[in-house]
């Protein structure tokens, strides 16, 4: 099951929500620790965008996100594979942080260096 990471903008703790593609597109987020829907996307696998098709559902049911957390590095390549294999332009938001995480940058400094990241939707 994918990991959405936020901040929580009212308590500002990391919140991790554990979700289906579903119940994501139905869901309205709150922080677990306080209760508010002020929740900011994070860096991480959400910056992947919301996948489509059978194919790349088998790729996560396949724990291709295992390991990605603790290798950036791995994380870029995979968010370019993953990219290629939809076959959209994912954005330039996107393919800059993909190329940054695959130059070994942290998620977290590639957040703190793009602070609109994930505030547009
Ligand atoms: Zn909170």
């Amino acid at each position: 099951m994918p990991v959405y990471e936020y901040n929580c903008r009212a308590c500002g703790r990391r919140v991790r929500l554990f979700m289906s593609f579903a119940e994501y597109d139905r869901a309205a987020p709150t922080c677990p620790h306080c209760g508010s829907a002020e929740l900011k996307r994070r860096v991480g696998r959400v910056a992947l965008g919301r996948p489509e098709g059978e194919r790349l559902d088998r790729m996560m049911d396949g724990g291709a996100f295992d390991g990605l957390d603790e290798d950036p590095r791995a994380m870029g390549r995979f968010m370019r594979e993953m990219s290629q294999e939809m076959g959209e332009d994912m954005g330039d938001e996107f393919d800059e942080v993909a190329g940054r995480l695959a130059a070994g940058e942290s998620p977290e400094s590639i957040e703190q260096s793009m602070p609109e990241m994930g505030a547009g939707e």
